[in-house]
């Protein structure tokens, strides 16, 4: 068997660990080159120590002397900064897991793309700022990109074998998050504590807080968009608190097929490891007699205003997604520091995507990364001046 050799940018984090995790179970299957991360330079240099990495790359120059030192004897080199983490994206892999949050993932999954890796993405961000350069990146080096958010990946999946032109709808599935069940007039005096707590699954803090709001599902929707190319009216959100079904695809002949299976993200990434085989995953089989019900409800579009924004977005394209996203990383952070109230994060973004969409150029339809860095830059200027004017 010829040795895979992979790479994991994120690697310290939920996604990062989870894949870590699978490929542990098969060390002699893999060559590792790359595994990055952030200020946890004592769990990256471990695991990259661990499984023989070429490389490990912290995002912050002021690491590197940590990380140094945790990986002295090692054989791993060390570096930090951008570029370090760049080089290392364009490194020869055959699979490289996107799973850096925010828009900070793009420019290292375009590298990955431009050196004909198979792109495993986990980071929505990519597809909800940069859809069609990703794409057509992946397309002109002759790479793919496989969707990891678990959504995406069970549309991926219940689309094997199916012309696409058949398909009427998508339905993105979404637990409804911390707040689901709370009164609508709560909402605005909820903390980040509370937002930071997921029913169903495990993730990390920025994604679950973001599920609360829901604008883990309108980042979603936007990515179904983006990746499948269908029309917004054909992508539909619905709540579902159980977290078991993931996705439906509905087809021209009204045949709904919906991807069911345990909340635990080792099966979209080991689907996106494996593909197009499938391999045997460690997660949890169910027993759906013991589950007795799933339940659904409509998602609401006032007790979650993201996905409003969401078709907005949709329709516009272009930065639109960028700006968005952007927005939102500013609202989230000012959420999280308890510069506003939970409710407040839809009325900064819907309130930059206003102020900026009068600007030239945010419906360009041809994006490239400086573009979107610098529609990323003007609209987190935006919202902070949003975030300031109370
Ligand atoms: P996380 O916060 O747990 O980990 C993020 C990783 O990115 C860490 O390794 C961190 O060091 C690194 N990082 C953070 N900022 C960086 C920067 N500026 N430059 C370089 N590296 C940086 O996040 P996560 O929950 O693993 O999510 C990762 C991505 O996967 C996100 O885009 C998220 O939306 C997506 N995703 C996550 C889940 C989940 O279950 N956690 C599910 C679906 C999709
Ligand atoms: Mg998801």
């Amino acid at each position: 068997m010829t040795l895979r050799r992979v790479t994991i940018l994120g690697a310290t984090g939920s996604i990062g660990q989870n894949t870590i995790d699978l490929i542990r179970r098969d060390p002699d299957a893999y060559r590792v080159v790359a595994l990055t991360g952030g200020r946890n330079v004592g769990q990256l240099a471990a695991d990259a120590a661990e499984l023989g990495a070429e490389v490990a790359v912290t995002c912050h120059e002021s690491e590197l002397p940590a990380l140094r030192a945790a990986l002295a004897g090692s054989g791993v080199e060390a570096a930090a900064g951008q570029g370090a983490l760049i080089e290392a994206a364009s490194r020869p892999a055959d699979w490289v897991m996107s799973a850096i949050v925010g828009s900070a993932g793009l420019a290292p999954g375009l590298a990955a793309l431009r050196s004909g890796a198979t792109l495993a993405l986990a980071n929505k961000e990519s597809m909800v700022c940069a859809g069609p350069l990703m794409l057509e990146t992946a397309r002109a080096h002759g790479a793919r990109i496989l969707p990891v958010d678990s959504e995406h990946s069970a549309v991926f999946q219940a689309l094997i074998g199916e012309d696409i032109a058949a398909v009427e709808r998508v339905i993105v599935t979404a637990s409804g998050g911390a707040f689901r069940d709370w009164p609508v007039e709560r909402l605005a005096s909820a903390t980040p504590e509370e937002a930071a707590t997921h029913p169903n699954w495990a993730m990390g803090q920025r994604i679950t807080i973001d599920s609360a709001s829901m604008f883990n599902k309108a980042l979603e929707l936007i990515e179904t968009r983006e990746f499948f190319g269908l029309a917004p009216n054909q992508i539909e959100a619905l709540v579902h608190p159980e977290s078991l079904i993931h996705a439906l695809v509905g087809f021209a002949d009204g045949a709904l097929m919906a991807h069911v299976g345990p909340p635990d993200m080792r099966h979209a990434i080991g689907f996106a490891l494996h593909w197009p085989e499938r391999r045997t995953l460690p997660v949890q089989r169910l027993d759906l007699a013991a589950l007795g019900q799933m339940t659904f409800r409509p998602a609401d579009e006032t007790r979650w205003p993201a996905l409003r924004l969401a078709r907005e977005v949709m329709e516009a394209r272009g930065l639109a997604g960028a700006v968005f996203n952007a927005a939102k990383e500013q609202a989230l952070d000012a959420f999280i520091a308890r510069q506003i109230g939970f409710t407040r994060m839809t009325d900064v973004v819907a309130e930059t995507l206003d102020r900026l969409s009068a600007r030239d150029g945010l419906d360009d339809a041809v994006i490239d990364l400086d573009k979107v860095l610098s529609a990323d830059h003007v609209a987190r200027v935006t919202a902070r001046e949003v975030i300031a004017q109370g």
